[in-house]
């Protein structure tokens, strides 16, 4: 029988916020996790975004924190979760706000880029749980705004985001600043060697829970890839999104400022989008976001640190308009869609300077992604023409794509000659080692 929340011995105003959001089955770290928690163990939970990780940590710390009756002292925080962005922060007090609606706790956010008086003031009184960015809360330690000498639970969200943006420093002089006696819990989607070392400075004999290998969420979702030059990516972009069946699209790109220009290039070929980047503001990041997830927008382009931890529901096509330079970032990007076990689409556009990046993300996931359907033609140059009859390599049998179906109505050349975009699908060696 399927464990339900009910069996997690999970008290009733948390059993009925959760009815409330009709979560009914605990999702595996949610089973695995909390009763664990629940006995106080420190743990360390090698999960990514869409396994229902924030559930996992925020029930059992809400529990206990109500079972305690403790007040928070002025400017203390009772419980500390440290997250690497601040859409990712906004995101967990949301959850805190929906799990604890029943619970008499008081929380607030601490980040970066806003200003840092309400912030100041909102932990004059104290907080039973603080959600922050490491840089702004270090600072406000620092001013004596904050004091973490009382707060009895650690969560440190994303280390491995948190080590890609440099902040593994200001987490280690926060975590200095809490007490030896705590529960402290470390969730990463991978494990590079400075996130374990970590770990195992952080935690005290921790229950490890590992859910979701990369390849298993990976596998959910379906996967292409254009082999594209780069001056035609932007008109690919816009043909596929005029195919209404991408209803809700994140197009990644690498940087800022490109960014920037595939949303204007979509706005004004009259597909409103909006980009979300680390230059942006915090309202206009959270407007943005705000639209994508309300319907207003169907597409939003972003970098991948402000895309870090985006919980909307229903996306269903991930683009990645240049592909990442680390391949643990195209298993983040990817995850974006599939969430809570639905299927996904993820289409990649690869330019020949871009094929390095394939082979790593290749070579991770242990999967070769489909070849899809040649761009148009009028978006070709004559070297993007040529460059899928060049592809030597082998493809696996493309499964069929509502993406790859659009590229092909649209792509005469491609029908009248499909031998030059497609060799024969079959396995590939990775996929008979897997
Ligand atoms: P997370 O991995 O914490 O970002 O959660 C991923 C998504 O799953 C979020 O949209 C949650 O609201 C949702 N979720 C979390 N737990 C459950 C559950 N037990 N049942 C259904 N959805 C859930």
């Amino acid at each position: 029988m399927t464990t339900q929340f009910t069996d997690l011995g999970l008290i009733e105003p948390l059993l009925r916020a959760l009815a409330a959001e009709n979560y009914t089955t605990p999702t595996p770290i949610q089973a695995q996790a909390i009763p664990l928690l629940l006995q106080g163990r420190d743990l360390l939970g090698i999960a990514q975004t869409g396994t229902g990780k924030t559930a996992a940590f925020t029930l059992p710390m809400l529990q206990r924190l109500a079972a305690e009756k403790i007040q928070a002292a002025p400017k203390t925080a009772r419980a500390l979760i440290l997250a690497p962005t601040r859409e990712l922060a906004v995101q967990i007090a949301d959850s805190i706000r929906a799990y604890g609606a029943h619970l008499n706790l008081r929380h607030t956010v601490i980040l970066g880029g806003v200003g840092q008086s309400p912030q100041v003031k909102a932990m004059a009184r104290g907080v039973d749980i603080l959600v922050a960015t490491p840089g702004r809360l270090l600072d406000l330690v620092n001013q004596k705004a904050v004091n973490l000498t009382g707060t009895g639970v650690l969560v440190l969200d994303e280390a491995d985001r948190m080590l890609d943006m440099g902040f593994i420093r200001d987490v280690r002089r926060i975590v200095a600043h809490l007490p030896r006696k705590r529960q402290s819990l470390l969730f990463s989607a991978t494990m590079p060697a400075d996130v374990a070392k970590l770990a195992q400075d952080m935690l005290i004999e921790p229950v490890r829970v590992e859910v979701t290998p990369q390849a298993t969420t990976v596998e959910k979702i379906t996967q292409s890839v254009y082999f594209i030059e780069s001056a035609g990516k932007q008109s690919l972009l816009t043909s596929l999104l005029n195919d209404e069946a991408l209803t809700k699209v994140i197009v990644f790109t690498r940087t800022k400022h490109r960014a920037n220009r595939v949303a204007e290039q979509l706005s004004k070929s009259g597909l409103p989008a909006d980009a979300i980047h680390g230059n942006k503001s915090q309202s206009a990041r959270q407007g943005a976001l705000d639209r994508f997830k309300n319907g207003e927008s169907r597409v939003l382009v972003a970098t991948d640190i402000a895309a870090r931890g985006i919980d909307v529901d229903g996306i269903s096509h991930v683009i990645n308009f240049e592909l990442p330079n680390e391949p643990e970032s195209y298993v983040h990007r990817i995850g974006r869609t599939a969430r809570a076990g639905a299927g996904g689409i993820a289409i990649a556009f690869c330019d020949p300077t871009e094929r390095p990046y394939l082979k790593s993300i290749e070579k991770l996931i242990r999967v070769q992604l489909a070849v899809a359907g040649s761009p148009p033609r009028e978006v070709r140059t004559d070297r993007s023409e040529a460059t899928p009859a060049r592809d030597p390599r082998p493809v696996r049998e493309a499964r069929p794509e509502r993406a790859d179906s659009t590229a092909d109505s649209r792509s005469p050349d491609a029908k009248r000659n499909p031998n030059r975009r497609r060799r024969r699908p079959r396995r590939s060696p990775l996929q008979k080692a897997a």
